[in-house]
């Protein structure tokens, strides 16, 4: 037996608990893990309170992310005693997830844990950190460096939002920092960003093509706002969409692709190939230091996860939320 979150649906309504579960629930999968650390990440909160549709199959233990170690293993690249990692996939949404003390899972689905990583270390920078840098990569891909000017990071008080201010930072970018949440400027100045601004600003309907602004961007928001950024951004600059936090509609116009010849580059970290995972992960590792991820995290334990995903939901919670399942 082994203590897990598990989300049911049925006559009685949806709901969630921390409960007692048997190996024998668990899914179908080449590997089993001792799951060390999860994380709660902003959809694990909609699957654990039922405010979007995340889990497509039930009963459903969530947890897109988790570290642990390799318990038993029919897949050949992997052993028991392994460290690994895991994120996204479709785990915690339709194979159970990382918010256990136990998962089974596929091995093609797990990485090796980066080198210079702890388990717990790995999951205060989770799917939040390593979409960052995917985020950042993608910038790079597109011929961005520094010396082309300062860089816009949307919805900079969220997770991804606080590793992309604090990456493009110790790479040498000048970074400025869009938030609802001024009273959190000081937390963004630590991280790394230059200037900050009301993100009142960019999350309007606006112009097709505004003042030329920012290099490149990261944007965690969509909708009026990322539309905006494209409208500001230099020419030929690059924007990086991640994420949906103001819609996920994106009522744009042509014009700054046409006019100014903008890049927008789609990034997905969910079905990421492992090479880029593998990457992407060891360029998060070589930047990241105890300092940084404390600033950013804070750990709670099994049985305070109910309470805190309502809380996160509620948009109550700063960071990264470490889970260590086996408190
Ligand atoms: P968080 O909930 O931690 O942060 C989202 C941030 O967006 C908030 O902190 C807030 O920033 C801003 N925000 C929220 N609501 C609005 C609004 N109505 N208008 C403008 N800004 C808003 O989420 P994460 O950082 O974990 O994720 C960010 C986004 O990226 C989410 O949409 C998430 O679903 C997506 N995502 C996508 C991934 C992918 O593979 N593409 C992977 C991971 C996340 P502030 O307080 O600074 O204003």
């Amino acid at each position: 037996m082994f203590n897990g979150i598990l989300i049911e649906k049925d006559e009685r309504g949806y709901r969630a608990g921390c409960q007692s579960l048997d190996e024998a629930q668990l899914p179908a999968g080449n590997v089993l893990v001792r799951v060390a650390y999860s994380t709660l990440n902003y959809k694990d909160g909609l699957a654990i309170t039922g405010k979007g549709p995340v889990v497509r199959s039930f009963p459903m233990v969530p947890g897109i992310d988790l570290a642990g170690i390799v318990e038993q293993s029919d897949y050949p690249a992997i052993k028991p005693g392994d460290s690994v990692l895991l994120n996204g996939w479709g785990v915690g949404e339709k194979h159970w997830g990382g918010l256990a003390q136990k998962a089974r899972l596929n091995g093609d689905w797990l990485i090796p844990l980066p080198e210079g990583l702890t388990h717990r270390q790995s999951m205060a920078i989770g799917t939040a950190g390593y979409t960052a840098m995917l985020a950042v990569i993608a910038l790079e891909k597109n011929g961005v460096t520094p010396a082309h000017g300062k860089v816009l990071v949307t919805g900079a008080n969220g997770g991804v939002g606080n590793f992309a201010v604090a990456f493009l930072t110790r790479l040498g970018f000048q970074v400025e920092a869009s938030t609802g949440r001024q009273e959190e400027a000081e937390h963004l100045r630590q991280l790394g960003a230059t200037s900050i601004i009301d993100r009142g600003l960019l999350d309007a309907p606006g112009r097709p093509l505004a003042k030329e602004q920012w290099a490149a961007a990261i944007d965690c928001v969509g909708s009026h706002t990322l539309a905006n950024v494209c409208a500001g951004l230099q020419y030929q600059g690059t924007v990086a969409a991640c994420g949906l936090a103001q819609g996920m509609d994106l009522p744009a116009s042509v014009a700054p692709f046409i006019l100014r010849g903008i890049t927008l580059a789609g990034v997905d970290s969910v079905m990421r190939p492992p090479r880029d995972r593998i990457e992407a992960w060891r360029r998060v590792a070589a930047l990241v230091d105890d300092e940084l991820l404390s600033s950013i995290s804070r750990e709670i334990g099994l049985d305070e996860v109910i309470a805190t995903a309502a809380r996160l939901m509620d948009g109550k919670v700063r960071g990264r939320i470490i889970v260590d399942v086996n408190r």
